[in-house]
């Protein structure tokens, strides 16, 4: 088997080594760029927020990150927007639909906050071809079992659309993160397609636990097995079987661009699983690289 890649222009080549058009990126982020700018103004702060530096890897212009996107294959991706604060879903949710609009590659998607009218913009981006949902529990600071989002879990439920939910304690903790909340909404919704944020880290463990029990949940690799996250959010000692028990339901997700390594560093992370285990192997990184975000966003055998 091919190893991962070392550095960023070893991606393509890897890529096509494994017989894949392309990767499909089901965590990503475009902002509108003053909101960037600010997003990025925090990580400069990173030190006192989370008790550790957070340096930028793609600080550049919107079309240079497209660029670079580009150069890495990364033919498909979810760009994922959020609020912080009540009032925000419904511009985000219209300018990122008109990003997907103007980019090749970049899927139509759409975010919810715990807010009176939440159903009305959600239901409206379902209806424009929304296929990807990102909610964000830590940074929006509402509970995901708020009954102003009771009908918007079903909506999604109901579109079969994947929502990305980042509800982990990690980096840190929010008033209503942990897996145990979130399996609150799981219990309700049990038809959800929901796709855990960064494995849920760091209770990686527990949301394994969970996948096994709700079949339509996921799992994404933002951010995890990567030396970054090492100290804070090992990987459980029996990942590897863990992995190969799931093996459909772990899907290719990085946080690009405000990721403090290179992109080719979470897929070293994924190919060094696969490498270790021969349950897993190529098999296992055209399903995470390529096939089961394909699945869950619907794109068909030519995504
Ligand atoms: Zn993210």
């Amino acid at each position: 088997m091919v190893s991962g890649p070392l550095t960023d222009a070893d991606v393509a080549p890897w890529v096509a080594s494994l017989g894949l058009p392309h990767l499909v990126d089901l965590h990503l982020h475009f902002l509108p760029d003053r909101m960037q700018q600010k997003v990025w103004a925090y990580f400069d702060e990173a030190a006192e927020h989370y008790g550790t530096p957070w340096p930028i890897q793609y600080r550049m212009s919107e079309e240079d990150r497209l660029d670079v996107l580009r150069k890495l294959n990364v033919g498909v991706f979810a760009p994922l927007v959020y609020p912080h604060k009540p009032g925000m879903g419904a511009w985000l949710t219209e300018w990122v639909l008109d990003f997907a609009a103007r980019t090749p590659g970049a899927v139509p998607t759409a975010t919810i906050y715990a807010e009176p009218g939440v159903t009305s913009y959600l239901g409206a981006a379902l209806e424009a071809g929304a296929r990807c949902v990102k909610a964000h529990v830590q940074v929006g600071g509402y509970d995901p079992r708020d009954p102003l989002l009771d009908q918007a879990w079903g909506m999604i439920a109901d579109a079969g659309v994947p929502v990305v939910i980042h509800c982990g304690h990690g980096p840190a903790p929010g008033e209503f993160t942990g897996l145990d909340v979130f399996e609150e909404v799981l219990r309700r919704h049990p038809a959800l397609t929901a796709v855990l944020a960064h494995a849920g880290m760091p209770e990686i463990g527990l949301a394994l636990d969970l996948a096994q029990r709700y079949p339509r949940l996921h799992l994404d690799t933002t951010m995890v097995g990567v030396a970054f996250t090492a100290g804070m959010s090992p990987l459980p000692d029996d990942w590897l079987d863990r992995l190969a028990a799931l093996p459909d339901r772990i899907v290719l997700g990085t946080d690009f661009p405000s990721i403090p390594y290179p992109y080719a560093e979470q897929l070293a992370a994924i190919a060094g699983w696969a490498q270790a285990d021969d349950r897993l192997g190529e098999p296992f990184l055209r399903a995470v690289l390529h096939d089961n975000p394909s699945r869950l966003l619907r794109l068909g055998t030519s995504g």
